[in-house]
């Protein structure tokens, strides 16, 4: 696919494990639901975390109508996103080639917000699936109030790059002798057993959230 070569997504420091492909990217943004998010105001960097919902080249940002955020984000600003995920620590025979596995995503582009209610619906049902496929159809619907009260905004990624680093520590060959522990740390993030809210109705069944959750990020 091509990209426009603007220089910011130009990968420098270990091209190799690097790629400027949509698939490599989306895998990782599919893996993930909590975005970085970068934009400036009158030259002042902010970068906040915000969930995510991914539909092709477009990531859905959603927030209180009200939040400054969300004004600044829904007037057409660029946008740096970015998303990680930590795979492990790389642990070798001597500090200086420490690492850590992971894989991550930087994307460049446009928010703009996004206005009608009918499509705001359609990006807030995006984004609910990408945190749990179906929650949203189990649920009371947003009312005319509450959409009016959620900003949504449309990121359109321009470029997007990802990187990767996976497998053991890569030391210089007379490191390899010594007695020191190496290898690797794996760390994930796991799903743990659903606490259920004390004023269930009677009766009233989980679905498996947490496969669910699992399936949809590829584990
Ligand atoms: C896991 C996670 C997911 C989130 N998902 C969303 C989301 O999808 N949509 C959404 O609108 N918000 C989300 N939030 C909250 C979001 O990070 C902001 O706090 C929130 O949007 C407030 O925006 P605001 O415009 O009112 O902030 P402002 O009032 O403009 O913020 C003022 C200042 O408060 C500080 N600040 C703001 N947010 C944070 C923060 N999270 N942590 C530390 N300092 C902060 C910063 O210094 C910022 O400049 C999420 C937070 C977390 C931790």
């Amino acid at each position: 696919m091509g990209h426009a070569m603007t220089g910011r997504a130009d990968l420098r420091q270990i091209p190799e494990r690097g790629s400027r492909e949509w698939e490599a990217a989306f895998r990782i943004l599919d893996a993930g639901f909590l975005a970085s998010v970068g934009f400036c105001v009158d030259g002042q960097p902010f970068v906040i975390p915000m969930l995510y919902g991914r539909e092709d080249r477009t990531l859905y940002l959603h927030g209180a109508r009200l939040s400054r955020l969300l004004r600044e984000l829904g007037h057409g600003c660029q946008v740096c996103v970015s998303v990680t995920h930590v795979d492990g620590l790389v642990l070798a025979r001597s500090a200086f080639h420490h690492s850590m596995n992971y894989r991550s995503a930087v994307a460049f582009g446009a928010a703009t917000a996004i206005e009608t209610p009918r499509e705001k619906i359609r990006a807030l049902h995006v984004l609910s699936d990408h945190l749990i496929p179906g929650r949203w159809n189990e649920v009371r619907g947003p009312n005319k109030t509450e959409i009016t009260d959620t900003a949504v905004v449309a990121f359109a990624m321009e470029d997007v790059t990802s990187k990767e680093r996976t497998g053991l520590p890569k030391e210089d060959e007379d490191d390899y002798g010594r007695p020191v522990w190496a290898g690797v740390l794996p760390l994930t993030t796991e799903t743990q057993p659903l606490v259920p809210d004390d004023r269930l109705v009677p009766g009233v069944e989980p679905r498996d959230y947490a496969r669910l959750f699992r399936e949809r990020r590829g584990r």
